[in-house]
């Protein structure tokens, strides 16, 4: 069963045109279920109905015309009930819906399963037999199966569609945003610039050619390129594999040639196909032909098929990205946005960043805000190869991005757009100010940093020190662990960027979704596994000479101090500190100086940690609360993951319990403690925290002018009245409303835009 239904569901991937991947769908499923009918409707949700677009077994020529309302007949209910339907004898039905051109009198029985992606039905597949029977439970159990795997696969080979439909003028006002979910606030209009690590032939569109030369001479460049890569592989392979196993490095020159592939893609292109269509025509009819072959050696040739194919698409598309100019309003698309990626782009040419994958408050995302950039993650069904050089729109509060918007769009956007400067001119003014509430309650706000850049951001703005410094990005940007004397280097940078000013550096925090690429760590679930200080722990050597490089560049500075990330228990405290004396000890020894011991303090994002609070106190000087870790780990949502990023919210009251815990704490245990998660440069966040009785903040430069100016605004008594308010509040919607009227009535609306 796990195969048929791999089977269909690979089908509807690799057919390039959404009809005809329907029509094989239907057929398939038809065949698998031994019934005599199946059809698929989409929903339109425009037009309220759902259309037919494939069957096999009613009247071909009811496709794409037949139309039933979301609250008509059965395929309606099914869509209503959101559940399967299975009737004996569906004419007999109240809500059988008599539709003539579908000929279907001959069939009786009638199954009926919704298609469901994120929540919403977007179609209905059904099975209908000549017999007076309900279908049995394992055919009920098939389609329900087969309905839940086709719900992404269409949703993303309709998203294909309307890049595709965008491409006619006519229909270009029909284009649709794509939702995914908010990264970081603001509004990008600019040209997507695509990084593709690893392009597929399910993610490629048929696109045609005029230019036939042009094409065949890319066909051949990537063939000869793809030659010499498996000629060197088979001399490598050689020494490792038995000469009959590296024998498939013959198969492969040989399906090179021209008569396999080489003469069936020049056709494809010479019929107007662009080359990686052609190709991908090809590799299909191939695989196609030799799954209908008994011989099950030469079966078994498809995998070999579709390997070679890969390696020339692969050239085909490398070449063509290395070569492409930066747009100068540059929207970078990509599977996962990495830190070295966008180290590499000009940052004047920056102008948002869309992710496949990750959600709000990935590392990716946590990035872009620190570079003030507009970012849109986790837009999963995007068909990648089909973006790049589209005029784009990324909407960074409501998580939507239109590709080739229309001008009605394009003009609402620039509106936005120029609004959001005037705010951003507004706080400019208070600048230099030092962060104090309406009645003079002085704050302390510093910024969270790791990117050079963010020092530029920052210059001519009062901050008071860097509240986190995640030592992992520059670690992030090369291809090995750096030396004591680089690490040295930057750190001396840091702390020279605020003399007089703390800087507070945190020791390595990679695992969960900041990787190393020279150090991998393959495991189930990153984010409960080898993360942070579990790992430098583990490795004493990477963590000593990270010390050693922070207490050296402390050396004559002496506004160093030392964040452990991820404490869960006593004992890792126990441990670092003797790792750190043994550090500062050696360097006493080896330079014959006085090396200044740093205040070290804990990060709070364990939820074990918050009750541990009076042990901790007194083995360190300071805490901060990581917000972003502490709710992933109350709400037990991993924040990376797209698909619960509506549950991610630091404001449910649980969260918020926890940290109003927190505070009152570290006031019974006399430890000062600041919030370096997001929420602290959030205006929502940042009342709820004061209100709570914190007064120290680290947050991204961009947004500590928003953050100042919100400050500046209320007075301890509006912030205590506005706590009481939301503590009988149940859920984060409503708290969240509560705190965005207050900001409201202070006219500040415009800091927290609703999403669209
Ligand atoms: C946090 O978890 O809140 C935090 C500040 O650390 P990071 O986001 O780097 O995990
Ligand atoms: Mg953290």
């Amino acid at each position: 069963m796990i195969n048929t239904l791999k089977r269909i569901v690979d089908e509807m991937t690799r057919q390039p045109v959404l009809e005809k991947a329907l029509a094989r769908v239907a057929h398939l499923t038809k065949d698998a279920m031994k019934t005599e009918c199946c059809s698929i409707y989409l929903a339109d949700e425009e037009n309220k109905h759902y259309l037919l677009m494939a069957t096999d077994g009613l009247s071909p020529a009811a496709v794409g015309s037949v139309a039933i309302g979301f609250n008509e007949g059965l395929v309606g209910l099914v869509g209503q009930k959101e559940e399967p339907v299975n009737v004996a004898n569906a004419h007999a039905h109240p809500r059988f819906l008599v539709t003539p051109q579908v000929l279907e009198d001959g069939y009786n029985s009638f199954l009926g399963a919704p298609i469901i992606h994120q929540r919403q039905v977007v179609g209905v597949i059904s099975v209908q037999h000549s017999r007076h029977e309900v279908f049995d439970e394992n055919q009920v159990a098939f389609l329900v199966t087969l309905a839940t795997q086709l719900g992404s696969a269409v949703a993303h080979a309709e998203a294909r569609e309307a890049l595709n439909r965008t491409e006619s003028p006519e229909l270009k006002k029909r284009a649709r945003a794509m939702r995914g979910v908010a990264g970081s606030t603001g509004i990008a209009l600019g040209t997507a610039f695509a990084i593709q690590p690893h392009i597929t032939f399910s993610s490629i569109v048929p696109r045609r050619t005029r230019n036939v030369g042009r094409e065949i001479v890319r066909f051949k460049q990537a063939v000869k390129k793809t030659q010499i890569e498996l000629k060197e592989l088979s001399v490598k392979m050689t020494t490792i594999l038995p000469s009959d196993t590296s024998a498939i490095f013959d198969v492969y020159h040989h399906m090179l040639n021209d008569d396999l592939l080489g003469d069936r893609v020049q056709q494809q292109i010479h019929n107007g196909w662009s080359c990686a269509t052609s190709l991908k025509i090809v590799i299909e009819e191939l695989c196609a032909e030799l799954g209908q072959m008994e011989d099950s050696y030469i079966r078994e040739r498809i995998t070999d098929i579709r390997d070679i194919g890969q390696r020339v698409l692969t050239n085909l598309v490398k070449k063509e990205m290395q070569k492409r100019p930066m747009p100068d309003d540059l929207v970078l698309v990509a599977e996962e946005v990495t830190a070295s990626m966008l180290a590499e782009i000009p940052r004047e040419k920056l102008r948002g960043i869309c992710s496949m994958r990750g959600s709000n408050n990935s590392h990716a995302a946590i990035l872009a805000r620190a570079l003030g950039i507009p970012a849109v993650m986790g837009l999963e069904d995007l068909p990648m190869n089909n973006i790049d050089g589209r005029s784009t729109i990324l909407d960074g509060y409501s998580g939507l991005v239109y590709f080739n918007p229309d001008p009605v769009v394009i003009k609402e956007y620039r509106q936005l757009l120029m609004e959001e400067q005037e705010l951003e001119d507004l706080v400019k003014t208070v600048a230099d100010e030092a962060a104090r509430t309406k009645d003079g309650e002085p704050l302390s706000l510093s910024i969270n940093t790791g990117l050079a850049a963010d020092f530029e951001v920052v210059r001519g703005i009062h901050a008071d020190g860097v509240g986190l410094y995640r030592t992992e990005i520059p670690f992030m940007m090369r291809s090995c662990f750096p030396s004591e004397q680089e690490q040295y280097d930057l750190y001396a940078k840091a702390l020279d960027a605020y003399p007089g000013k703390s800087v507070l550096m945190r020791t390595l925090d990679v695992g969960g979704d900041k990787p190393l690429p020279y150090f991998p760590i393959e495991e189930d679930n990153p984010f409960l596994g080898w993360r942070g200080i579990r790992m430098t722990l583990d490795h004493p050597e990477i963590l000593l000479v990270q010390v050693r490089a922070m207490l050296r560049a402390n050396i004559g500075r002496g506004n160093l101090k030392i964040l452990l990330p991820m404490i869960t228990s006593v004992q890792e405290v126990a441990d670092c500190m003797r790792l750190i004396q043994q550090a500062h000890h050696e360097l006493e020894e080896e330079l014959k100086c006085d090396v200044p011991w740093p205040p070290i303090g804990a990060m709070l994002e364990v939820p074990a940690a918050i009750y541990q609070i009076g042990l901790l106190s007194q083995m360190v000087d300071f805490f901060s609360v990581g917000s972003n870790d502490l709710t992933q780990y109350l709400l037990a949502v991993d924040r990376n993951n797209p698909k619960v990023a509506s549950l991610y919210d630091c404001y449910h009251p649980g969260v918020l319990e926890a940290l109003g815990f927190i505070a009152q704490q570290c006031k019974r245990f006399k430890v000062p403690v600041s919030v370096c998660g997001e929420m602290a440069g959030e205006p929502i966040g940042l009342l709820l925290l004061v209100a709570m009785g914190y007064r120290s903040f680290s947050m991204s430069a961009q947004n500590l002018l928003k953050a100042k100016w919100v400050l500046k605004s209320v007075t301890l008594d509006e912030v205590e009245y506005l706590k009481n308010q939301i503590r009988e509040l149940a859920c984060p919607e409503q708290i969240k409303k509560m705190v965005t009227q207050k900001l409201e009535d202070l006219g500040m609306g415009g800091f927290i835009r609703a999403g669209k």
